[in-house]
């Protein structure tokens, strides 16, 4: 029995995990989750939470044991227990409508993206339509339209909406972001509105905020070195998904999202491997934590000869007050 285990752990491959950093929870999230926790601690169980308060199960299932309750709208919460908007933003009519109700709420909303928010309404204010580049139907860019009247906001996906897009005055134009976008994409997106419509004003850099370029940078630094890279995230949040990709276009077609350790699909991995010395890049979203990455890197160690190499690219020190309603 002895003598097959040994067999057992002497015949593991070996495995280099580069580990990008920075990469999980940003600021934005931490905050976000405390909040909801904060809420329950205040307020006592039960504790609404309108839309999941950051895109991640594992994060989302955490807070619903503690006493949160997630619904899709207003009208879900009875009128005697608090709700919390979610990370992402909302529309200016969910306030609204829970002022007019008399609930009270706490407002979650990252910091970062009620910059974004406030830059669209300084631009409508001095009479400019603002051109938001984001993904449809996303939370957040859901969010940022509806700070803003229908007509006064225009949507722009990609570099072959830039090009066709119709505005009402090229002269009075401005264009804002959404926070997680693909650093990359945008550049091209941007250059592409501003050859039409060079009068266009907008942020001196886009509105993608800190932990996005960041979590980008780090796989950039450490795709080509990978056999494989694996991103621990939820196929709804957009920064994770933006991972994925960045993985591809800097030289590791082989990347994938993974939900969780349990989730791997360890034959991908075994598949096309092209070297002696195996390398798994990991990284994680932003709403993504710690923990997720732990338990990944552990699923790893029980298959393979583990070695692990963290590659960081910046140092990350940002933090987000709570609002004050939650503070002591
Ligand atoms: S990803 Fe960026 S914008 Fe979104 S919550 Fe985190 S810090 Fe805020």
């Amino acid at each position: 029995m002895l003598h097959d285990r040994f067999l057992m752990i002497e015949s593991k491959k070996p495995l280099t995990i580069l580990l990008a950093s920075p990469r999980g929870f940003c600021a934005g999230v931490a905050r976000a989750t405390e909040i909801v926790e904060r809420a329950i601690e205040r307020y006592g169980r039960p504790v609404y939470v309108r839309h999941e308060i950051v895109h991640n199960r594992f994060v989302v299932e955490n807070l619903e044991a503690k006493g949160a309750i997630f619904v899709d709208e207003l009208d879900e919460v009875p009128d005697d227990r608090p709700v919390v908007f979610s990370a992402h933003g909302v529309p200016k009519a969910v306030p609204a409508e829970a002022g007019r109700r008399n609930l009270l709420y706490v407002d979650a909303t990252c910091p970062l993206v009620s910059k974004v928010h406030r830059e669209a309404e300084r631009h409508h204010e001095s009479g400019r339509t603002v051109i938001l580049i984001g993904h449809a139907g996303h939370p957040e860019v859901i969010g940022t339209m509806g700070q803003l009247p229908t007509s006064a906001v225009l949507l722009v996906e990609d570099v072959a909406q830039a090009e066709a897009i119709d505005v009402p005055d090229p002269l009075n134009l401005a264009y804002a972001t959404q926070t997680t976008l693909s650093v990359d994409d945008t550049i091209e997106i941007v250059a592409a509105l501003r050859r039409r419509f060079p009068a266009m004003q907008g942020p001196k850099m886009e509105d993608i905020c800190y932990a996005t370029t960041n979590r980008q940078a780090a796989v950039k630094a450490i795709a080509e070195n990978c056999d494989a890279l694996v991103v621990i995230g939820a196929p709804n949040s957009s920064n994770s998904m933006r991972l994925v990709e960045v993985a591809a276009n800097y030289g590791c077609a082989k990347s994938r999202l993974v939900q969780r350790a349990a989730d791997m699909d360890w034959g991908w991995l075994e598949s096309g491997w092209t070297r002696g010395t195996r390398r798994l890049g990991i990284t994680a979203g932003a709403s993504a934590p710690e923990l997720l990455v732990d338990e990944l890197i552990a699923a790893c160690r029980e298959r393979y000869d583990v070695s692990v190499e963290e590659v960081r690219t910046t140092e990350e020190g940002v933090v987000f007050k709570l609002p004050r309603q939650l503070v002591a």
